[in-house]
């Protein structure tokens, strides 16, 4: 009989190893927000002896990040992730999901109202309000994260140059375009991100990858994975290996989330073809840093100070922590600043932001701290709730800083380096 991803947990030996990793135990302290205890949680939801309804039981599981980031510290190799996602459906079976869940679900992923919302969004970040009020407080914050979605101005909607027929890479335009990839533009970058899909359409350009565009693609379905909604995030897999078909060509994904989802729809529909959708998803850093970790073309020098902010979907649930560092190695001047504890959740994590807003605060607060200290000029972060919350708390807490995708960094170094027109 299937366990469902129960057997994530099996490895577990109570070690202790990953406390000091989980951001949520280092916020309280307490044993029962910890990944071990949890694990005993979940381990006695799946015997029968806790109860799906135990107000414990999701009490804790509730305030568990997902961030996955006790999973790369743990000797035993527990597959936490696989583990919560059991928990959660089983849960979210008998209980269901809070209406403000249902509600962000219907407004942030549903085809024909989404459209609408994220057109108001843009609507509203265009009269410069959200910057006005962004601060501390549901509502302010709310106007942070919308704030952070807006593109830099001047970014433009830059074309790349003409092929000049036999350049390499290492001249100044870009070599004609080799291998053709599909993009996926998701629901969150796709209404309130677009110009990071013009960044993503054209650095790959100048890496000589032409992109092509898929219709009849749906959001991924991490949101409703998240919250225990398995069975509607299965039915939105099943759209999206539709319609990206059974070719060979790479998937280019840019947010963390949505990756890590799609390269795991295998697991998730449990059938072959699903499994090779997955192993054609890439991270837009995994292609741009070319076959191992040669590093795209390079940019013109850009003389910033840049904190890298690793997404927790990135770098523990795909395992790509160098290829990001690539990127910025291709822009002459551009300073890394180191800042302590960057691989640890900035509390975004989905919807968590908005269903438990005090635990992702607390998060939250923990990197700014940090962040203050380093004063970078610009935090880097390849996922859309990261930018947000990070853009958000930037601002509330009065950092000079800015969150941008590292694409849009690279971006503006070929575009100074006159790859675009
Ligand atoms: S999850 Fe891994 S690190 Fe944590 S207590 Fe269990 S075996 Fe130890
Ligand atoms: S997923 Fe993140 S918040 Fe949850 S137990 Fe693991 S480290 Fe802690």
């Amino acid at each position: 009989m299937t366990r469902g991803g129960f057997e994530g947990l099996d490895a577990c030996v109570h070690c202790g190893f990953c406390l000091q990793a989980c951001p949520t135990f280092l916020a309280t302290g307490d044993e029962s927000d910890s990944p071990r205890g949890r694990i005993e949680l979940m381990r006695g939801l799946e015997r029968g002896e806790i109860a799906a309804t135990d107000p414990a039981l999701f009490y804790h599981l509730d305030r568990c990040l997902g961030c996955r980031g006790c999973e790369p510290v743990c000797p035993s190799g527990v597959q936490y992730g696989h583990g919560l996602e059991a928990a959660r459906a089983r849960i979210t079976a008998v209980r269901g999901v809070s209406p403000m869940a249902r509600l962000a679900l219907w407004a942030l992923t549903t085809p024909g109202v989404s459209g609408a919302v994220y057109l108001l969004a843009r609507l509203l970040r265009a009269t410069g309000l959200p910057r006005l009020f962004a601060g501390w407080g549901r509502f302010r914050f709310a106007m942070g994260m919308l704030a952070a979605t807006a593109p830099k101005v001047g970014g433009g909607r830059s074309r790349l140059v003409k092929v000049v027929e036999g350049e390499t890479s290492t001249n100044l335009h870009q070599p004609p375009p080799t291998s053709t990839i599909l993009l996926f533009r998701g629901c969150v970058m796709q209404g309130l991100f677009s110009h990071v899909h013009d960044a993503t359409i054209r650095t790959l350009g100048v890496n000589g990858y032409h992109v092509r565009e898929v219709s009849g693609q749906v959001c991924c379905g991490a949101l409703h994975e998240h919250a225990g909604l398995v069975d509607e995030a299965r039915a939105l897999a099943r759209v999206n290996v539709d319609a990206f078909g059974d070719g060979e060509e790479p998937i280019v994904v840019n947010s963390a989330g949505c990756g890590a989802l799609m390269k795991e729809y295998g697991r998730l529909l449990g059938d072959v073809r699903a499994e090779r959708f997955g192993a054609r998803v890439r991270d837009v850093t995994e292609l741009l840093a070319g076959n191992g970790v040669k590093g795209p073309v390079a940019g013109a020098p850009l003389d910033l100070h840049v904190a890298y902010d690793p997404p927790c979907h990135l770098l523990h649930a795909q395992g790509v922590a160098v290829q990001p560092l690539t990127l910025f190695a291709a822009i002459p001047l551009l300073e890394l600043v180191p800042v302590p504890g960057a691989a640890e959740c900035c509390g975004s994590a989905g919807l968590f932001t908005l269903l438990e807003p005090e635990m992702s605060r607390t998060v939250l607060t923990t990197k700014l701290d940090r962040l203050r200290e380093a004063a970078p000029q610009v935090v880097a972060t390849g996922n859309p709730g990261c930018l947000m919350q990070i853009g958000a708390g930037l601002a509330a807490a009065g950092i000079a800083a800015r969150a941008r995708h590292p694409v849009e960094l690279l971006d503006d170094a070929y575009r100074a380096a006159g790859r675009y027109e």
